[in-house]
C-alpha cells in the first residue's frame, strides 16, 4: 500500500528530466494528453507529461475539428492558431454519385464555431505543444512508462529513460497512452468491442475536384462508401472502406475508389498522393475512465470508426473536462466531481462508439433493398430541418456540453 505523498514543486526537477514524485503523472503526449497537459497548466499546475517516442508523430491522421473541440479549447488560448491553420468548412453532404441525398449545413448551430475545422492531426499536436511550452510545461521525451503499480493512494510507474529505468510516484496517474494503453492494463479495466471486418483507407491527395471546398461529401455506392474532405493547402482527405487494401494505397489505387464511389469515370483526376495508410478499426469501450488513482481519456478509454471524425475530439473533451475534477481531487482530496467526470465521460464514449457504428454500418449498405430504403429515409431527413439540425449538432459534439 502506497502513503500518502506529498509533493513540493522543489522535488520536481526540470520537466527535462524525471522527477521522484508528482502530483499528477500522464503518459502519452498525443493530442489527449497534450491537451490535458495544457489544461492543467492553464489552471497553474505542473503535471509530469512522458512520452515513449523520441518526437511527436508527423502524419495526418484525424483532421477534422469540431465546434465543442473549439469551445472548450478557447480558454485554453488555443483557438487563434488552429483558426490560422486549418480551414473551415460549413457544409456536409450525402450524394449517391451527382444525386444529393441529403444536406447538413453547420452555419446555424448556436456555438461561436459553426463549421468543421479540417486540419491535420499533426498540425493540431504541434499547435498543442507550442501552447504548453509557452505556459512553460513539455514533454519528457524519450520516457517509456514499462510498469504500472497501483495503489490507494497514488501509483507507481517504472519509467526507461536514456536506457536505465526510475520510478516515479505520482498521487494520480492519467492514462492518455492509446489504445493499446499500459495504464488501462494496470488499471484491470476490461476495453470490450469488436474489430471491423473492412480495411480502411486513408489518403491526403492534391486533384483536380469540382465540388466546392466549402463541402465534405460522402458518398454512398454500390461498392461502398467513399469520404472526401477539403484540407489546406488545397489537399482533400479521402476515407474508405474496402476489402483488402495495400499497406499504403498510391494514386491509382485511390483513383480507382474515386472513379467507382464518387461521381464517375473521369470526374476527378489525383495529381499527388501526399500520405496514405491502410489500418484496421475497433470499437471499444473501457468499462470505466476511473479505476481507484488512474484515469482514462482519449484512445485509452474509447475507439471508433472515423466516421464523422468522433475519436480525437472526444479524447480531447475528455482530457479538457478532466482538469477541474483532479484539481479539485489533488488540492482539496474531493473526489467526487471526479467520480461524476467518469460518469459523464463513460457515457460520451458510448454514445460516440454507438453512433459512429451506426453510421459505418449505413454507408456500408451493399444490397439493391436495403440501399433504397436508406437513401429513401435519408432524404426524407434530409427536407427536416429539425432534423438536419439534430444531426448537424450531434456532429459538431455540441450535445456533450
Ligand atoms: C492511420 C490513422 C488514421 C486515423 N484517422 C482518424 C480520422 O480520420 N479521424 C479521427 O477522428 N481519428 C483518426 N484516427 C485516430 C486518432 O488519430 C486518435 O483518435 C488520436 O490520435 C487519439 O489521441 P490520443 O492522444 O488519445 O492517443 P494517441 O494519439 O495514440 O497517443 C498516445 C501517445 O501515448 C504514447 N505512449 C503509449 N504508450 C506509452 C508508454 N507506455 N509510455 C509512454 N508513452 C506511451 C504514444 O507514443 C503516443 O504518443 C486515426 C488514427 C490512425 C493511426
Amino acid at each position: 500500500m502506497l502513503a500518502p505523498l506529498a509533493i513540493s514543486p522543489a522535488r520536481v526537477r526540470s520537466m527535462s528530466q524525471l522527477p521522484a514524485a508528482t502530483d499528477i503523472l500522464i503518459i502519452g503526449a498525443g493530442p489527449t494528453g497534450l491537451a490535458l497537459a495544457t489544461a492543467l497548466r492553464t489552471a497553474g499546475a505542473t503535471p509530469l507529461l512522458i512520452d515513449k517516442q523520441a518526437a511527436g508523430a508527423n502524419t495526418s491522421r484525424a483532421a477534422v475539428i469540431h465546434a465543442r473541440t473549439l469551445e472548450v479549447l478557447e480558454p485554453l488560448g488555443l483557438v487563434p492558431a488552429l483558426l490560422a491553420a486549418g480551414l473551415k468548412v460549413p457544409l456536409f453532404t450525402v450524394r449517391e454519385g451527382g444525386r444529393v441525398l441529403a444536406s447538413v449545413p453547420f452555419d446555424h448551430l448556436a456555438t461561436a464555431f459553426p463549421f468543421t475545422l479540417m486540419c491535420p492531426q499533426d498540425v493540431t499536436e504541434a499547435i498543442l505543444l507550442d501552447r504548453l511550452t509557452a505556459l512553460g510545461g513539455a514533454v519528457v521525451r524519450p520516457a517509456e512508462a514499462v510498469a504500472v503499480w497501483p495503489g490507494p493512494k497514488g501509483v507507481q510507474v517504472d519509467v526507461v529513460r536514456d536506457g536505465a529505468k526510475a520510478t516515479v510516484a505520482a498521487r494520480w496517474l492519467v492514462g492518455c497512452d492509446g489504445m493499446h494503453s499500459a495504464a488501462r492494463d494496470a488499471a484491470g479495466v476490461p476495453f470490450e468491442g469488436a474489430t471491423y471486418p473492412e480495411d480502411f483507407i486513408l489518403a491526403d491527395v492534391r486533384m483536380d475536384w469540382p465540388l466546392s471546398r466549402e463541402e465534405v461529401t460522402l458518398f454512398f455506392s454500390p461498392a461502398g462508401f467513399i469520404m472526401v474532405a477539403p484540407l489546406p493547402e488545397d489537399r482533400f482527405r479521402i476515407v474508405a472502406t474496402t476489402e483488402t487494401a495495400p499497406a499504403q494505397p498510391d494514386a491509382a489505387f485511390v483513383q480507382a475508389m474515386m472513379d467507382a464511389r464518387s461521381l464517375g469515370a473521369g470526374a476527378c483526376r489525383i495529381t499527388e498522393t501526399v500520405w496514405s495508410s491502410r489500418f484496421r478499426i475497433h470499437h471499444r469501450v473501457a468499462a470505466t475512465p476511473r479505476a481507484g488513482r488512474i484515469l482514462l481519456c482519449g484512445d485509452a478509454a474509447h475507439v471508433h470508426s472515423p466516421a464523422g471524425g468522433q475519436g480525437m475530439n472526444t479524447g480531447i473533451q475528455d482530457a479538457v473536462s478532466l482538469a477541474d475534477p483532479l484539481l479539485a481531487a489533488v488540492r482539496t482530496g474531493d473526489e467526487a466531481p471526479l467520480d461524476a467526470w467518469a460518469a459523464a465521460r463513460h457515457r460520451v464514449a458510448e454514445g460516440v462508439v454507438s453512433i459512429t457504428d451506426k453510421m459505418t454500418r449505413v454507408a456500408a449498405v451493399t444490397s439493391p433493398a436495403a440501399r433504397h430504403m436508406r437513401n429513401v429515409a435519408l432524404t426524407l431527413v434530409g427536407h427536416i430541418p429539425a432534423a438536419r439540425e439534430a444531426i448537424a449538432r450531434t456532429l459538431a459534439e455540441l450535445d456533450n456540453r
